[in-house]
């Protein structure tokens, strides 16, 4: 667990400002979905966040400490990407230790760390399966299982469910709010979907061309939207 603040934070490629200064603080254990249209920043932002991509001005901060020049790896931050990332020639504890093996963690630690996240997500009887054994939902929490042994203090989702079909992502947002609960760890998810915004967050916060638009609860920004877009936005089906 643990606090993130985001402080005006930046990012230009070249002459292009894409991110101007974004300001979010987050307290432990606290479920904020970043949400807005596609090209917003919504990714860049997040990346920047992971430290997969260098912030332009600002700060990242991590319980109090400032992460900006952090490698990911010192972090204590974990993304999810969406299932079709997994290493289709490894099985499903292979996929789920290979982020500690590369970290040199030993072999009795690994089993244990990837024994307790397939407890967690139903995952045992599916170990020495390949992904392409699995179904659309296996998979899914498989991606999340990699990032679950690393017992990261945040975690981060970009567009997890996007290429999950309608039913099966009703399901894993569920899943993914339980498994928030049950680990009680702060989470950013991203998406461009409103109904996915509105049934999993704590808080909202919508951007818009790289601004923040409206920080709130989902009742907030539906009783109260600062403006058109928010109203507009919020209201639209996805
Ligand atoms: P979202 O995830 O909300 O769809 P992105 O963060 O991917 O948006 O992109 C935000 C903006 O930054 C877009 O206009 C995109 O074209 C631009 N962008 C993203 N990555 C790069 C890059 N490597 N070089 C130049 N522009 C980029
Ligand atoms: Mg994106």
């Amino acid at each position: 667990m643990a606090s993130m603040n985001i402080v005006n934070v930046g990012k230009a490629y070249g002459s292009l400002t894409v991110i101007h200064g974004v300001s979010v603080e987050i307290p432990d254990g606290e479920f904020v979905v970043l949400v807005g249209p596609s090209g917003c920043g919504k990714s860049t932002l997040l990346r920047m966040v992971a430290g997969l991509e260098p912030i332009t001005f600002g700060d990242v901060v991590i319980d109090g400490k400032v992460v900006n020049d952090l490698p990911p790896k010192d972090r204590d931050i974990a993304m999810v990407f969406q299932s079709y990332a997994l290493y289709p020639h490894k099985t499903v504890a292979e996929n789920m230790g290979f982020a500690l093996k590369m970290r040199g963690e030993t072999k009795p630690f690994i089993d244990e760390r990837v024994r307790k996240a397939a407890e967690i997500l139903d995952l045992v009887p599916y170990l020495a399966r390949y992904p392409r054994q699995l179904s659309g939902g296996q998979r899914q929490r498989v991606a999340m299982g990699r990032a679950i042994v690393r017992d990261p203090k945040v975690f981060l989702f970009d567009e997890p469910l996007s290429n999950l079909d309608a039913k099966l992502r009703v399901q894993m947002r569920a899943e993914i709010k339980e498994l928030q609960r049950r680990l009680a760890t702060t989470m950013i998810y991203v998406t461009h979907d409103q109904v996915e915004a509105m049934t999993m967050a704590d808080r909202i916060v919508v951007l818009r061309d790289g601004r923040v638009e409206q920080i709130g609860s989902p009742l907030t920004l539906y009783d109260k939207p600062a403006n058109i877009f928010v109203a507009g936005f919020i209201g639209s089906p996805s």
